[in-house]
């Protein structure tokens, strides 16, 4: 049987590969594998003339594609294109574009789920409007310098101190951009004590370095607050 993807879907992943040039494509996919055929009809080429509603992509933050700020996104633009978006064990669909528990066997961790509408919408190739993808590919100038964060429950806090508001929490490893970093409160965790913070505007507040993947205390090339 021939299918294809949607047109929507293949607009999306052009923009998504010039957007994030040398990302992982490990865990993306289209028609399902035999796993995905049997749990995930999206996958499967059941609309129209074998037409494929739904694709993966990888997580990398490393590369710049952090699947929780793409999906997030993507409810923000309330792309008419869209059925649902599964990441990090939630699910929102274009009925209230609410995120809700999602327990499927795979938790969506290592790659976000787009399904588009089963109507000749799907095929609109028009292009997705999404902040991260309108941004030039290699970033620096105002935007700040590229870090990720590990752990998982990170929080980002009002204040370079453990007892500042917390403003926003990272659900796992995050692509951060630091724009300047300073001297706060100390930190310790997992063997490790710093008590440097790095702000990152487009999270409203500060992230202790402790949590920024690199081996420096003092992140490199990252001027001081
Ligand atoms: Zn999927």
């Amino acid at each position: 049987m021939s299918w294809r993807v949607a047109n929507s879907l293949e607009t999306l992943l052009r923009q998504i590969n010039a957007r994030f040039p040398g990302r992982s494509v490990l865990s993306d996919g289209s028609i399902g594998d035999a796993a995905h055929q049997t749990r995930d009809s999206d996958h499967n080429p059941w609309y129209g003339p074998g037409i494929v509603t739904a694709r993966d992509f990888t997580h990398d933050p490393k590369h710049g594609l952090d699947i929780q700020q793409m999906a997030d996104q993507l409810l923000d633009s309330r792309d008419p294109r869209i059925k649902y978006v599964i990441a990090n064990r939630r699910i929102a669909t274009h009925t209230d574009w609410q995120w809700g528990p999602y327990d499927g066997p795979n938790p969506h961790e290592k790659h976000f789920h787009l399904s588009v509408v089963a109507d000749p919408l799907c095929d609109d190739p028009q292009n997705w409007q999404l902040p991260v993808l309108s941004e030039s590919p290699d970033d620096g100038g105002d935007g700040g310098t590229n870090f990720v964060t590990w752990g998982t429950g990170v929080n980002v806090r009002a204040a370079p101190r453990l007892d500042a508001a917390v403003v926003s929490v990272l659900p796992g490893p995050t692509r951060v951009a630091v724009q300047c970093q300073t001297r706060g409160g100390t930190v310790s965790t997992a063997g490790h004590i710093n008590d440097a913070w790095s702000f990152v505007p487009t999270l409203g507040g500060y992230v202790s370095n402790i949590f920024i993947d690199d081996p420096a205390a003092w992140l490199p090339g990252v001027g001081e607050c």
